[in-house]
């Protein structure tokens, strides 16, 4: 059989350890290079014509979407930043014309594919042009939070940090003179580590992604040197084989052992997502309308939770007679300028946090149209909480 042709050796549903055979890779990826290599691959043979990934900039807490068209420059994109908490979903409808005329190649994180879809939805992405390489998610560390964290609980100078790592339950640090590792519950406990939206996640495997690629179960020798792939279409299944066969990477069976881990891990998560909702929800069912008031009063009205929701997209304001949606002129506006907005996204929020990451007032707004939508769904689409993800 060609390389190119014919039946790919891999099929949806399978799963395997992988790594890359590309040294340089090697060194940079952060499970043996898998992710990297796939892409890599999937451009220098012209299934993709650009990938989307992200690079580190100037330090470990700056994470830059980056558009590469050139093989060579994929490298650079290798490796996990916890602390990067953007979601890439918008810029490929804002900036790339929602992939219409470009075949691009993606690594997702649950909320990034979450985003994608809904825009899908709203003919605002083609999906078939995008191969999409999902990241098993545990969450991400707000830069501002983490810089905070590493100076008070570590007693490190954020600055002399060089890599971060989750491992085994920990946010690990290195840094100029040595390595530190901190329960991620602990730090949790203590008002630290991920963001409020992430601990709420129920979509840690991105299983509508090509192919879901993640570090939990892979144990024995190859831990933390391969990843486990999960092929979840026939785009990956293609993708993977043809990888395979021209020897950009490599695979083995996982081990009986890791697979029984992996799904234990990923339960045990989905478990902690519960909790997490039940506690942020419970103190907010108290008075929802005395708590969105009361939060809202900061706000300066600066449009960032608009413009940075990869799910809305407002209509310009272009009535006559000035009948505004929200009276202008105003600060803090009435409370009415963030209803609508909940509204508007109430069937549609991923809960990927953009809207309070981004907020120069600290509103936890993604507590409040993530409750909405889960209330919502709840009520009025009860199958979507068993369907193959939840918001
Ligand atoms: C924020 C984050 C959290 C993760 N949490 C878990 C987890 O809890 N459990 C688990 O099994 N696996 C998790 N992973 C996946 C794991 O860390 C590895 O990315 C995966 O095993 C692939 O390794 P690799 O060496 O093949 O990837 P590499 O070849 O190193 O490629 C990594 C890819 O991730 C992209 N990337 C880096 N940071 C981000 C980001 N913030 N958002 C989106 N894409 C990014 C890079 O651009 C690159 O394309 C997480 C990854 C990220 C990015």
């Amino acid at each position: 059989m060609g390389l190119f042709s014919g039946k790919p050796d891999q099929k949806k549903g399978d799963m395997y350890y992988a790594w890359t055979t590309d040294s340089e890779i090697e060194k940079k990826a952060e499970c043996g290079g898998a992710v990297t290599s796939l892409l890599k691959f999937a451009l220098e043979h012209k299934m993709v014509d650009a990938v989307l990934a992200i690079t580190k900039g100037q330090d470990i807490y700056d994470a830059v979407p980056t558009l590469i068209k050139d093989p060579k420059d994929l490298v650079k994109t290798a490796g996990s930043l916890h602390c990067g908490t953007l979601n890439t979903a918008k810029l490929v409808a804002k900036y790339l014309d929602g992939a219409k005329g470009m075949k691009i190649g993606m690594t997702v994180k649950g909320c990034d594919l979450m985003a994608l879809q809904e825009l899908a939805k709203r003919k605002k992405v083609n999906l078939d042009q995008l191969l999409l390489i999902g990241v098993n998610c545990g969450g991400t560390v707000s830069p501002v939070l983490a810089r905070k964290m590493i100076t008070e609980k570590y007693g490190v100078d954020p600055d002399t940090v060089h890599k971060e790592e989750i491992d085994k339950g920990q946010f690990i640090i290195e840094y100029e003179g040595g390595h530190k590792g901190i329960s991620i519950d602990e730090l949790e406990e203590e008002g630290y580590g991920r963001r409020s939206n992430c601990r709420r996640c129920l979509y840690k495997v991105p299983r509508q992604a090509d192919l879901a690629c993640g570090n939990w179960g892979v144990i024995g020798e190859k831990a933390g040197k391969a990843t486990f792939v999960e092929v979840c279409s026939d785009k990956g299944a293609d993708l993977l084989s043809r990888a395979v066969k021209a020897g950009a990477l490599k695979t083995e069976a996982p081990i009986p052992k890791g697979l029984e881990i992996r799904g234990k891990v990923e339960g045990a998560m989905l478990k902690l997502g519960e909790k997490w909702r039940k506690k942020d929800f419970a103190a907010l069912s108290a008075d929802p309308w005395g708590a969105i008031k009361k939060e809202t009063a900061r706000c300066i009205k600066c449009y960032s939770c608009i413009e940075n929701c990869p799910v809305c997209f407002p209509v310009e304001e272009k009535m006559k007679g000035k009948q505004y949606m929200v009276k202008p002129g105003e600060v803090p506006p009435n409370p009415m300028f963030h209803l609508r907005r909940f509204a508007h996204i109430s069937d549609a929020c991923v809960n990927c946090g953009q809207c309070e990451e981004l907020c120069p007032m600290e509103i936890p707004l993604a507590k409040f149209s993530h409750a909405i939508r889960v209330e919502g769904d709840a009520e009025f689409e009860p199958k979507l909480g068993k369907s193959t993800y939840t918001n």
